[in-house]
Parts: C-alpha cells; structure tokens; sequence
C-alpha cells in the first residue's frame, strides 16, 4: 500500500500530518499527533479523544476505535485510489461506551463502500478472510458460541483457497495480525501469575496467552482449519464453560480461569466483590490488557490478577489469592461510589424519584451492608433520573424507526407518527402517535361486542404529553386494547385526530352498530359525534357520581344512584328514581338532565349487548400501562 496523505480536522482548525506510512500509524498515534499540532483543542482526558472518519464515497462517518478499523479504512481508500485521507478528532461524552462492536461496524464499512474492481480479487479474498476472522474472535470473545461458529470461517477458508491462491494463506493470516499486534497485545509480564495457570489443552494452543498470534509460529493456521475443533471454537467452549457468575444467592466469588467478560464487566465485579467483603481496593495495575488489583490493608495478602485474552477485549482472571481473614470490614466502603450506587439502585431510583435518601441508604444496608453518605445517594438519585430523561429524549428520536420496523414485522398493524408543524422541516420534532396491532384490530372486530372505553392520561417524565387509549373487552371480560396515541395533550384537535385513524383502522362499517364510553371530556365528545356520528355514547358512571357528589357534597344517595343506574328494566328505574326524588329532588333533576341512554343500563342501545355502567376498562389499561 502506498502512503497516504493525511489531514486531521477538530471543527475549524485542520491539522497537516503530512504524508504517512499506513504501517507506521495508529489510532493513538494519530490523535497523539493531530493534538500536538493544533492549537484550539481543549484540555481533555485522552480517552475522550476519538478518531473519525467521514467516507468521501459515501458521506456515512465512522469512529475508528481499533487499528483494525484503521487499517481497514486505509485499504479502502486504497482500493478507491484515494491518496488523501481527512481523519477528524471528536470528543466524545464520557458516558459512551466503547468499543464499538466492531463486527457491525465492518459489516457497514464494506457494505456501503464501492464494489471493488474487477481485477483486485487477490484483495478482496483477503477481506473475506479478515472479515471471518473477526467474526470469529468476537463470537469467540462475547457469547457462547455453538459449533456452528465455525461455519463461515470454513466457507471461507475455501473461497479463499480458490481465490488467492497465488498467495500463500499463511502470509494472509499472519499480515493481519501483524499489522495489529503492536498496538493491540501487550505481553503480560506478571509470569508469576501466569505460569500458574495453565491454558493449554489437548491440542496445545494456548490462546490465552497474549502471545499466541506470533506471525513466525504455526498457531495462527489453526484458524484456517476445516476441523471442527479448531482453535477458536475451542476458546469460544473455554469462554462458555468457565463464565463467571454470581452464587445463586447473589454473593460474589471468584476463582481462577474464570471470565467474566470485557475490562468494564470485570472491574465492576470485583467492586461489588469488594464492597460484600467490606474491603478496599487497591489498584496495583489497571491497563488495557491487565487489571491487578490487592486490598487496602497493607496486612492482607488478598489478590487478584486478571488480563485479557488474544481478542483484547474478554478478560478472565488468571490468580486470585489470600483472603481478608485478618481485615476489618471496612464500614463506608469507598468502592460505593455513586455511580455504583446509581447502577445497583437503578430500578428502585426508578420506580421511587421521590424516595428519601434514608430510604435508600436503608436498602444499602440491607442489601450490601454498606454505608454511603447523603451525598453519594443524592448524587446516585440525580445520574438516574438524568439517564432516564436523556433516555425518554433518545426513545422519542427513535420512534419514527420504531414505527418502520412494526410496519415490517407486524404487516396490517398501523403506525402514524406526526412531525410538529410548528418547527422548521430541517429539524422535525415529535407531535403525535399513532398505533394499532392488527391482531388487536381483528380480535376487537370479530371477538368483542361493539363497545369500546376512551379515555386519556397524563405521561410523567419532562415531555408530559397525554396518552390516548381505545380499549374493549373480550367474551371473557379481559382486556383488548385497540389502539393508542400519543399525544400533546386532551383537545377536540388531538382526539379527532386520533378517532378518525381508529375509524381507518377497523374499517368500521357504515351503519355498524357501535358505542363509546368515555369520561364525557370535552373534545372527546365532539370527536366522536364528528367521526363516529352515528355511534351511541355512554358515560362512565363512577366520573358522573364523583361530579354528583362535588357537586351536591352529599354522599348519602349514592348508593341509590347507582341501583338507578344498574336495573335493567324502566318499571324498575323509575321505582328508584322516585326513592331518589322523595328523599332530594334537585339531586333527581341533576341525574335526569343527563341523557338517561348514556348512564342508565336500561336506555342503553339493545344493540351493543354490552351493560357495562363504568369504562373501568379504560382504567385497568392505564394502570397496566403505568406499571
Ligand atoms: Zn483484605
């Protein structure tokens, strides 16, 4: 490959790198550069600083987190005959997680990128092969993987046979490590820790060993291997069967070989170890490929070593020795921090925003027996209930999506998401929403008797917005919700809106007999009589005696009322209305000036065989929803 021309962009300022050698650069050593040469660039922690990539073909940027990802990148500008590369330095919030999956993000580069020309199959071969091994290493490194891991590697290896075969594989494989060894692999030199577990098996490959991708020895063939056991099926077994978890009983121990997952999981594993065991960590070593942590206590002999596999992402712990067997447990463990404190309260913080700090301290307590400070609870409290409002920002940007994807997977299902019409078209900004499941829409048309309970309710969080529902109930009394909305708030506006999509929705036929049972707000009403005119309205019969009793602030006929309200017949209904008048007349007004039809199970329209008084339907859908 030839050298490229590099320029590196943080917002106005470019930095000239001049031109470069894709062998004799890295990620860091281009933000280490870049940085050295500008002028503007804030003072910030390292790890804040990413690498982008904006591809001039097609307009789509990338973070390159890996030298992998770079190298990959060089090669296709390569391929593109692109001699010029313009990087850009990006700072990134330090609550994003890295890496980025580095499988789909391959998967992206070279599905977007241009189709390779015709003569360069030698390159392209060894794509395939780059991409099966990555694909490989990272079945290997997260999940546990079934033999079947090992198919594409096979598939491939034999494309690759018939394709390059005027290279040898070897010199293939062993470029891509080469070219990623340096930066990625450090040597663990803690040989006292890792002499005393020994990896190797049967077939005496040691991936655990960071050293094992050695260009010159035979190790990395393995890869290639048509066997089924090859090397990375076997660590991919080796990662499955020694996975760490906690006792069924949540305490937490740790013994060696075991892992527990990336440099983020394993940390926060032995935090929590720490803080059950009441000790203080000591951070001997903390790296990208090694953690080695010892207790507080100068006096213990506590220990534990843990680095990471040849993925450089999985960690497993090599030694863990000694115990705190002469510690003493350490009250106001420092290891609980507030961030901890936010990810193990997360639900409670959650579900109790309003919670006292002395209620939360409690349940530490009990849970950890651990003590923490006001402060760290308050400070816990706020990262939650800030995720939380970040995380309502994120789910309503991502709700057109949400939309596409039902409208994919859940055929016949409507969605209707409507921009804001008072912001400028360049930003949209979320309105209403729209949703019916086809399943719903059938079961309530073919299963359920024509009555259908509206109602709204308020939606916590900072948007605030009303939800609307349509609700029914099945030949079984259990609830079919029909449909919902989202929307600003309760206006004729918004439920016109959302009754004409229900009228589309069901396809309701003309004449159809149906009947709504609402809580008589006012833009409900007038939505219905304009988009289902010649439906047959009831109102809940538990909102028009709470009105009755503000209104007259006598609680004692209520019981009178609603025998009224539930007879079945007029003969019966006119008995108790007259009990009702003997005993207070303007109350009989009060209740006959509203239509008897609508509240009154014996003038209820015959047709909709349904004798349903309240719309506690409604209620149970959104006290279900709230949950
Ligand atoms: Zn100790």
């Amino acid at each position: 490959m030839l050298p490229f021309q590099i320029f590196v962009k943080y917002v106005n300022e470019t930095a000239d790198l001049d031109i470069i050698e894709p062998g004799d650069c890295s990620v860091i050593s281009l933000i280490n550069d870049a940085k050295k040469k500008l002028k503007g660039d804030p003072i910030e922690p390292w790890e804040k600083w990413q690498l982008a990539i904006t591809l001039p073909w097609n307009g789509v940027r990338h973070v390159l987190t890996t030298d992998e990802q770079l190298m990959c990148c060089f090669e296709e500008f390569d391929r593109c005959d692109k001699p010029m590369i313009e990087f850009e330095l990006i700072l990134v919030p330090n609550d994003m997680e890295f890496p980025v999956d580095l499988l789909a993000w391959k998967e992206g580069f070279i599905g977007e990128n241009v189709p390779p020309p015709e003569e360069n199959v030698q390159h392209n071969g060894n794509e395939l092969l780059e991409d099966a091994v990555n694909e490989a290493v990272e079945d290997a490194a997260t999940e546990p993987v079934e033999d079947t891991a090992t198919e594409p590697v096979e598939d491939t290896s034999t494309e690759l046979d018939e394709d390059a075969a005027s290279e040898p594989v070897e010199d293939a494989v062993s470029d891509e490590f080469d070219g990623s060894e340096d930066d990625n692999y450090e040597v663990v030199d803690e040989s006292e820790d890792d002499s005393d577990v020994s990896l190797v098996d049967e077939g005496g490959l040691d991936f655990a060993n960071p050293d094992r991708c050695d260009p010159d020895g035979d190790d990395s063939i393995v890869i290639l291997s048509s066997d089924e056991e090859n090397g990375l099926t076997r660590a991919a077994r080796y990662c499955r069967d020694n996975q760490w978890a906690p006792n069924p009983n949540g305490t937490i121990a740790f013994e060696d070989g075991q892992i527990i997952g990336n440099a983020k999981m394993t940390q926060a594993a032995v935090k929590m170890y720490a803080i059950q065991e009441g000790f203080t960590l000591k951070k001997v070593k903390n790296d990208k490929c090694r953690y080695t942590v010892v207790c507080k206590n100068d006096a213990c002999d506590w220990r534990l070593h843990a680095s990471c596999l040849t993925d450089g992402v999985t960690f497993m712990i090599k030694s863990v020795r000694g115990g705190h067997l002469m510690c003493p447990r350490v009250a106001e463990n420092k290891e609980a921090t507030s961030k901890w404190v936010s990810s193990v309260l997360k639900s409670l913080i959650q579900s109790n925003p309003k919670g006292k700090g002395k209620f939360f301290k409690n349940e530490l307590q009990e849970r950890y027996a651990v003590k923490v400070g006001s402060q760290t609870v308050y400070r816990a409290k706020r990262i939650v209930l800030e995720n939380l409002k970040s995380d309502h920002a994120k789910a309503y940007a991502k709700i057109r999506k949400y939309g596409n994807v039902i409208r994919v997977m859940n055929p016949g299902s409507d969605v209707y998401v409507a921009l804001n019409p008072d912001v400028v078209s360049v930003n949209p900004t979320f309105f209403r929403f729209y949703l019916s499941f086809k399943a719903c829409k059938i079961g309530f048309k073919n299963g359920c008797r024509p009555l259908i309970g509206v109602d709204g309710c308020h939606l916590t969080g900072q948007f605030g917005g009303v939800l609307l529902s349509a609700t029914a109930l099945d030949g079984d009394s259990g609830i079919v919700p029909i449909a919902l909305c989202i929307c600003e708030s309760e206006t004729t506006e918004s439920w016109t809106w959302f009754l004409r999509l229900l009228r589309e929705s069901l396809e309701w036929e003309e004449g159809r007999p149906i009947c709504f049972i609402s809580d008589r707000q006012k833009g409900g009403l007038a939505a219905i009589s304009k988009e289902w005119p010649e439906a047959s309205n009831r109102y809940c019969f538990r909102h028009l005696i709470a009105n009755f009793i503000a209104t007259f602030k006598n609680h004692n006929i209520n019981g009178k009322l609603w025998h009224a309200a539930r007879v079945a017949n007029r003969g019966c209904f006119d008995e108790a209305m007259a009990a009702i008048r003997s005993e207070n007349a303007k109350a009989a007004d009060w209740m006959m000036s509203e239509p008897v039809e609508r509240w009154a199970r014996h003038g209820f329209d015959p047709r909709i065989k349904s004798d349903h008084i309240t719309n506690n339907m409604s209620e149970c859908f959104n006290s279900w929803i709230k949950d």
